[in-house]
Formats: C-alpha cells, structure tokens, sequence
C-alpha cells in the first residue's frame, strides 16, 4: 500500500470523506483551495475535490472538469436515474450532484476526499456512510461579512446573492448534523482547524484496517520477550 494510504505508525487505512459545507460568502470555496494546497504539499496525492456535476451555468473563473462537470438537466437525470450519484440535490435553484464511483475508489485506496455539498447533500452521505464521514460546518463571523464577501466575488448578480443569503438560513439550520464548527474571521486560521481536525480523524481506530494484524504482531513480540 502507498505512503497516502498509510495512517498511525504507517499502518493502512481507509481513506475519509471530509465534507465542508457553509452558507454562500463563508469563504469555504477559499478554505478547500488552502488545504488541498497544504495538504498535497505535505504529502503528495493526500486528498483531492470530488468533482460534483451541476446544472448551474458555469462562472467565469471556473474550468469544466475541475471546478464542476456542467451538464443539461437531461444529462443530469439520465446519471441520477442511472444511480451513479452518491447524492444529489437542488440548490438554489440548480442540481448538483457527487459521482459515486471515484470516491469509492478513493477511499478503498486510502485516498482522503473533500466534499464541498449542502446540507440535503451531508444527510444523504451520512444516512449511507456515517462511518468514513467527517462532516465540518464553515460559518460567516457575521451576516454584514458574509454579504461582503459574496459582493466582493462579482461573480454573481444582485438576484442570485439576495437568493443565496435567504438561502442561507435555511443552511445554518442545519448545524446539529455535522461534527465540528468553524467560525471563518481568518482565513489560515481556519485552514489550520480544518487541518487538525483531520489529522486527528486519519487516526481514528475504526479507519487504520492494518490495527489488528499490528497488534497481534506486538502482542506475540510482547509473550516472546517474556519467554
Ligand atoms: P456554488 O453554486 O456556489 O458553486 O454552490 C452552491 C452550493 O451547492 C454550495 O453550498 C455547495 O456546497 C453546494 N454543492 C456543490 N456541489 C454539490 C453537490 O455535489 N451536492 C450537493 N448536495 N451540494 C453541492
């Protein structure tokens, strides 16, 4: 097994889906681009985006196949009703979607993933695979930010921001299904939470699978320096 795949004291585990998820304008987008940064710096190939599909038309800075796979709605139903989504939900007013079939691969080689889902998205993640889930809520230090920082973006008309800050409470609602909070005022700091919640989630007992045969073999070199 590669070094990727290896957890506490280079025994294997599986790989965890870390999902991010945060009302528009919490800076999460910013967040995921650092650590994935970070991450794959400190060691090459540790985590990558799961590249959702969507609906939504793309923005200007965006690049088909990184950022999205943009697609028509027909082409989004044929892979939903095909069941080659993991989940999938309509938010503000598109479709969005997450490929089921890289990240099973993903996790079975070790290999961490990020989430950037909703809520209806983490619920559905959750209900089937609760124990590779790491689910981490970012929030805004303030609406009057928030609204800043989704202007600042310009990437969005006046409508689409007014849509997504009344979405927005419904999203922060949702707080009680994740397992950890983030209150983004600084960026690296934030990035940093995220990085120490995840070192310690890489070392969770259930998700090392070489543990056991670890620790047979310590306990058999324990019985024989005790012959
Ligand atoms: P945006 O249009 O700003 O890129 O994303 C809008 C919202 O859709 C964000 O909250 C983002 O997390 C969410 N989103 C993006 N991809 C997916 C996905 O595959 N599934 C779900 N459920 N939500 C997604």
């Amino acid at each position: 097994m590669s070094n990727d795949a290896m957890g506490a004291g280079g025994i294997a585990r599986r790989g965890l889906i870390l999902i991010l998820s945060s009302p528009s304008g919490a800076g999460k987008t910013s967040i995921s681009r650092y650590l994935l940064q970070e991450e794959n710096e400190a060691q090459p190939g540790a985590m990558h985006l799961s590249v959702s599909v969507t609906t939504r038309p793309r923005r200007p800075s965006e690049v088909d196949g990184v950022h999205y796979r943009f697609l028509t709605v027909r082409q989004f139903e044929t892979l939903r009703d095909q069941g080659e989504l993991l989940e999938w939900a309509e938010v503000h007013g598109n479709f969005y979607g997450t490929p089921r079939e890289p990240v099973e691969a993903a996790l079975a080689a070790g290999r961490d993933v990020l989430f950037d889902i909703d809520w209806q998205g983490t619920l559905q993640v959750l209900g089937k695979m609760r124990e590779d889930v790491v689910a981490v809520f970012i929030l805004p230090p303030s609406a009057a930010e928030q609204r800043a920082r989704l202007e600042r973006r310009a990437e969005d008309s006046a409508e689409v921001i007014r849509r997504r800050l009344a979405n927005a409470r419904t999203e922060i609602a949702h707080w009680p299904d994740y397992d950890y909070a983030i209150i983004n005022r600084d960026l690296d700091e934030s990035v940093k939470q995220v990085r120490a919640i995840l070192r310690a989630e890489r070392v969770r007992c259930r998700r090392l699978s070489g543990l056991a045969d670890f620790i047979r073999t310590l306990d058999q070199e324990l019985a024989a320096q005790l012959d």
